[in-house]
């Protein structure tokens, strides 16, 4: 899932001021909190009310995508409304955002969010939490399933460094537990403590590099199969 946030509302305001018909998108796919048609109707009454207080009117319908991120689904659904309306107001985040900018080209979709991370939610402690970066090279199967890229401040690959206290990171105040530390007790208590001990090299960053790009047709599809595509 994509932890987001909302954007304040005088921000979300002066981005769709100019305009006085806005169609504010929601979206049910991965982003969290959920920002689905409950919240876009909300999001509209407020933007509504702002307007109001120049003197303006905001004429507003408010929808909800199956997954904003995904070209199809962002055109079937928002295409039939896109024509009525002077602005696109995305309660996605950036990917939706971004694809709804490609996919109505027409006018502009604005962001009512900010997005953070990839990460995933932990209901029992009310958090939510990044434990992958999307690397490129996972290397969890070295560190007991605990991934030190995203979960270490400095991204050690060998850590952990100097500024662990009693299991704490130095990083934020010692308010979160040290990757490596935990990396360690997983590996300790699968008594795979060789793991810990072996030396990892440098990360390949461009492994990583923006933006990322994978062929799904080159992936998935045979020799053989294209040959018979292109026939
Ligand atoms: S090493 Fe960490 S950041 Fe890289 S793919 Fe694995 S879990 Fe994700
Ligand atoms: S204390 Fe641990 S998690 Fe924090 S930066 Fe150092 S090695 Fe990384």
């Amino acid at each position: 899932m994509i932890i987001t946030e909302l954007k304040d509302i005088n921000e979300i305001y002066e981005q769709i001021k100019p305009y006085s018909k806005i169609l504010i998108a929601g979206c049910d796919g991965c982003c969290q909190p959920p920002r689905s048609l409950n919240e876009a109707k909300v999001l509209g009454q407020l933007l509504e009310l702002k307007a109001r207080t120049e003197g303006k009117k905001l004429i507003w319908k408010a929808i909800t995508v199956l997954r904003q991120c995904d070209d199809r689904i962002a055109a079937t659904t928002c295409r039939p409304f896109a024509e009525e309306y002077e602005a696109i107001l995305s309660l996605a985040c950036g990917l939706g955002v971004v694809m709804m900018n490609k996919v109505i080209d027409n006018i502009l979709t604005f962001p009512a969010q900010n997005s953070h991370f990839g990460g995933v939610q932990n209901s029992s402690e009310n958090f939510y939490i990044e434990y992958c970066e999307a690397c490129g090279d996972c290397i969890i199967g070295e560190t007991g399933g605990v991934c030190p890229r995203a979960g270490c401040a400095k991204h050690l690959s060998n850590g952990p460094c100097g500024g662990m206290v009693d299991g704490m990171c130095e990083v934020g105040g010692y308010t979160k537990p040290c990757a490596w530390v935990d990396i360690w007790k997983r590996l300790k208590k699968f008594n795979r403590l060789d793991l810990f001990k072996k030396y990892r090299g440098p990360r390949d960053f461009r492994l990583s590099t923006s933006p990322g790009y994978k062929d799904i047709y080159k992936e998935y599809t045979n020799e053989e199969e294209k040959k018979e595509e292109k026939v």
